[in-house]
């Protein structure tokens, strides 16, 4: 199957690192993928929408949040395509147009408060990250269960030594910074709120 580039798949192209335009459909990774039968659209459809310029529907599909980047469709392509970077991809680009389903809305903050915890302190830690990501829920909802959901918890995981109450700040958060600056692209890859 030939297809022709299109401004969809040199988007995709430049954030993912790869060739959408080289898939050849022949369905390999959506074969191997172990979330296929929790998505609504399969990988090899959501490239195939690419190529055809169909963005617009791709970043909106519940299938890139159900994707658990094991990399096994990237592995298993013939041509080479990283289809788990295209789907990396999309989700940067649903969550920069703003059309994540409202279903996913907490994974994004969870994602936000987790990358936000590591910029600034060099490494998890691990109270500020629940603090941090409650609070975000709460003003993001308005919910005051969604607030105290999963309080119980903490105690519990306190005990397993599951959760830790304190952990040093990394001494060259410099380095970290330079990392994430080198990460985030200038048309913004990842930005913090
Ligand atoms: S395995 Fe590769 S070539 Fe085959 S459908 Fe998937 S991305 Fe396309
Ligand atoms: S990286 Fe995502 S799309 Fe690829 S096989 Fe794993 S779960 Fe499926």
């Amino acid at each position: 199957m030939s297809t022709t580039e299109t401004d969809a798949s040199n988007a995709i192209d430049n954030l993912a690192h790869t060739r959408v335009e080289d898939c050849y459909q022949c369905g390999k990774c959506s074969a191997g993928c172990p979330m296929a039968e929790h998505m609504d659209l399969l990988p090899n459809q959501l490239i195939r929408l690419i190529q055809m310029d169909r963005l617009d529907k791709a970043v909106r599909s519940e299938a890139i949040w159900q994707c658990v980047s094991c990399l096994t469709c990237s592995t298993r392509c013939p041509k080479s395509v990283d289809c788990a970077a295209i789907l990396d991809a999309l989700r940067q680009m649903s969550i920069q147009r703003d059309c994540v389903s409202p279903r996913h809305r907490r994974t994004v903050l969870f994602q936000r408060a987790f990358l936000d915890n590591i910029r600034r302190n060099g490494r998890l830690r691990e109270l500020e990250l629940v603090g941090e990501f409650k609070m975000r829920g709460f003003f993001s909802d308005r919910s005051v269960a969604l607030l105290l959901k999963d309080a119980m918890l903490g105690p519990k995981m306190l005990k397993r030594r599951k959760l830790h109450l304190w952990s040093r700040r990394v001494k060259d958060r410099g380095v970290v910074r330079r990392i994430f600056e080198r990460c985030e692209s200038p048309d913004g890859d990842y930005s913090s709120e």
